[in-house]
């Protein structure tokens, strides 16, 4: 079976040296109060549950999956699952960065970023369960009325109810324009739903006494397409005025898919048969609302592959460590053993390597980004909120495909670093690699993702966030480029801004000419920008292991290594990207679509 460390030195590293989170969460009226032993005590408890109770859940929980009954339409989560769920609950975790007002310990996000990746290299599929329950959260705590927020928030804070998000219909995913689910107005004030739901995670379980689905809907007489959907909350069970559970509300599981990975998590098949629902927001204004849940979901789900990145680099170092095979190529380093270590190989250390540097990048980007979300959800002051909020609505797209496309490499590469071993069940390896692939297509697809990058975040305002983000690596290298240990940094960070400023340009004229020029682009340009964020914080790092490379800690060697490699193995990459992006549309349009 795998096992799980969590990461604690590391986010450490980021958390107070890197980012410096106190310094700056004391500057935020609201987290005033915060210290660093409160912040470290937080995270080694979150890893001891993610390691303790969770980790041993994950391959039984692949292997045995979730169970329909279709008589009752309940559903059975793995052994183990409800009772850890229990504990979780039990341990005030849903709590952890939810409103006071609404029995939360209003404690920032970013020690909640912290607890979920070490959750999600434990179990992803079990912590999609409250995982889903923290968006409705913060979607209700967004959009819902006064009475909405009473009935249904202290109940997700404390975790007794868990959320789902239900947007998806057999015809239609990414275009939710045309969703069919219609909620008729009834006299009380309240709608009756009437459709079917597919693909919803956690969308039916035995973890919690009730489930509150957030459903995308239309009203009567609501505009075709997206302009013509509402948000409706539907629960499981209608709540009782004394906040009970009352009776089952007709929204029932009909079906369970049989998928690659994530096999913990049940993916149910919704219909909704007149079930009663309250409007949430305005009405034809549901996508908007709804993009509160999915935005919080999308760095969700860069985080949940930041943990598989994680856990399945622990394993592959420890494999290669153990595993003998063939001499090395300049002559044995363990001759007291009949082959050497496969961590000798070139090759397997760059797989290993890649693994580190994608997960490491991956935190240290994650980290700073739910610094940022806490900046803009306590700060007094306009400019800052501004500024903060157009950070992460640029980064937020790159979080969710760099992420996750880099996991979905890492995890290969770790798989591989097994040989045969990595391929087979025994070693849990080939879990990561199938868990990690769904990653890439819910809550919008990759190609979505850098569709919103290129097409609204960066072109759509001229390049006004992208510059801001832009301005503060500029100073970085105002700042360092004149220190002679950084130039192996800072040169090719330069360098990159430069090409990405050329690159953006040139994109903007052509998609003047012609739109789908950005379609042809954005993949390979949302991949270029990934690595320049990675290369920033990269950087900042590596200044931050030369300052300590001689204070003896063997960790500052091990970040400046890492951080060797992945400029000189990894970044290079984004040449291969911009000639690619530059390329344009012909190539991919030349071919007749019936030649195909
Ligand atoms: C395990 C699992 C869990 C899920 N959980 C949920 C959930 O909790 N709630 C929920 O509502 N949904 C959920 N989904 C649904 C998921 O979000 C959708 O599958 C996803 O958004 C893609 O929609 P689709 O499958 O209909 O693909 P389509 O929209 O049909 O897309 C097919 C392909 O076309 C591409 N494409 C589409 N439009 C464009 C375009 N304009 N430009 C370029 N390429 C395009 C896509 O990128 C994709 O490659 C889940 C799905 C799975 C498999």
């Amino acid at each position: 079976m795998p096992h799980y460390t969590p990461p604690l030195r590391d986010m450490k590293f980021v958390l107070h040296e890197l980012i410096q989170v106190v310094d700056h969460l004391k500057t935020l009226p609201r987290h005033a109060d915060i210290d660093a032993p409160t912040i470290d005590a937080v995270i080694e408890e979150g890893g001891k549950f993610a390691a303790e109770v969770l980790a041993p859940l994950n391959q039984s929980g692949d292997e045995q999956g979730c169970v329909l009954d279709k008589s009752t339409h309940e559903v059975t989560a793995p052994a183990g699952f409800k009772e850890a769920y229990a504990k979780f609950v039990e341990g005030g975790w849903p709590a952890l960065s939810a409103d006071a007002q609404f029995g939360g310990q209003a404690l920032p996000i970013v020690l909640n970023q912290c607890l979920y990746e070490m959750l999600n290299s434990a179990n992803q599929a079990w912590t999609m369960y409250p995982g889903l329950s923290h968006g409705a959260y913060e979607c209700l705590h967004a959009h819902g009325t006064d009475q909405q927020k009473a009935i249904y928030l202290p109940k997700l804070t404390s975790g007794q109810w868990t959320g789902t998000m239900c947007l998806t219909e057999a015809h239609c995913g990414t275009d939710l324009g045309m969703l069919r689910t219609k909620a008729e107005p009834q006299i009380d004030g309240s709608y009756k739903l009437s459709g079917q739901k597919i693909f919803i995670s956690a969308g039916e379980h035995d973890l919690a006494e009730n489930i509150v689905h957030l459903v995308l809907a239309r009203l009567p007489d609501a505009p075709q397409g997206s302009k013509g959907i509402s948000l409706f909350v539907v629960p499981k069970y209608l709540p009782k005025a004394d906040g009970s559970v009352g009776a089952r509300n007709p929204i029932f599981c009909t079906g369970l898919e049989h998928k690659m990975g994530i096999h913990g998590n049940a993916t149910a098949q919704l219909n909704l048969d007149g079930a009663t629902g309250w409007l949430v927001g305005e009405p034809n204004k549901g996508l908007p609302a709804m993009f509160v849940m999915m935005n919080a979901a999308r760095l969700g789900v860069g985080n949940q592959s930041l943990g598989l990145t994680e856990v399945a680099y622990q394993n592959a170092v420890v494999y290669a460590k153990d595993r003998i095979q063939m001499r090395s190529l300049s002559g044995p380093k363990a001759p007291d053993k009949p082959a050497d270590p496969i961590i000798v190989h070139p090759d397997v250390r760059k797989m290993l390597l890649t693994a580190r540097a994608y997960a490491e990048g991956g935190r240290a980007l994650s980290i700073h980004i739910a610094t940022l979300i806490d900046t803009y959800l306590a700060t007094d002051d306009a400019d800052v909120r501004k500024d903060a909020e157009d950070e992460v609505a640029l980064l937020t797209p790159i979080v969710k495909a760099f992420l996750t496309d880099n996991a979905w490499l890492a995890t290969s590469h770790c798989m591989q670093v097994y040989g045969g071993h990595g391929y087979i069940r025994e070693w849990g390896m080939e879990q990561f690699v199938r868990d990690a692939r769904i990653n890439m297509i819910y809550e919008g697809t990759n190609t979505v993702q850098s569709l919103d990058l290129l097409g609204r975040k960066v072109l759509g305002d001229n390049g006004a966030k992208l510059k801001k983000f832009g301005k503060k690596i500029q100073t970085f290298i105002e700042d360092e480029g004149v220190v002679e240990a950084m130039q192996e940094f800072v040169n090719p960070l330069a360098d990159l801004g430069d090409k990405v400023t050329k690159l953006t340009t040139e994109l903007g004229m052509k998609a003047f000419g012609n739109a789908d020029e950005v379609g042809a682009a954005a993949v390979d340009y949302l991949r270029v920008i990934g690595h320049l964020a990675f290369a920033y914080f990269w950087a900042r790092m590596a200044k931050i292991a030369l300052l300590k490379q001689d204070s003896g800690d063997p960790f500052y060697a091990a970040k400046l290594a890492t951080a060797r490699f992945y400029f000189a193995k990894l970044l290079p990459e984004t040449a291969a990207l911009i000639r690619s992006a530059r390329a344009g549309l012909a190539p991919l349009m030349a071919m007749d679509e019936a030649l195909f």
